[in-house]
């Protein structure tokens, strides 16, 4: 397994040439993992999850996580149950698709394994 630093972008308005938050390069068709379940909220007490997409830059050789969606997958407010809402993404995957990678932000430290 190899490192890579993770930038993060989560702003909505980045389309349509999606650039990387560093070097502005396209990261259109770089797309590395679809799927990601983005945690956000504090250990002990999840609040929202969201969907994203995994990128690499072909510029920097950063991977940017971002296209998030405009509504969170999962809230606590409407599903306190998160575990069992991972487990489920976990087994069907996201329409279909691969299981989602899940990223935690609080275990969020600017770098995960690809
Ligand atoms: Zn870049």
């Amino acid at each position: 397994m190899e490192e890579h630093k993770v930038l993060l972008d989560k702003r909505k308005k980045y389309r349509p040439s999606l650039p990387c938050p560093k070097d502005k390069t396209s990261l259109l068709h770089h797309c590395i993992k679809n799927a990601v379940l983005f945690v956000e909220g504090a250990e002990g007490h999840p609040e929202k999850a969201w969907n994203a997409d995994l990128y690499k830059c072909p510029s920097c050789d950063n991977l940017v996580l971002t296209d998030f969606g405009n509504i969170p997958e999962w809230t606590l407010e409407n599903t306190p149950d998160l575990q069992g809402f991972l487990d489920e993404r976990k087994k069907h995957g996201a329409a279909g698709g691969d299981p989602p990678v899940i990223v935690y932000l609080w275990q969020f430290e600017g770098r995960v394994a690809a």
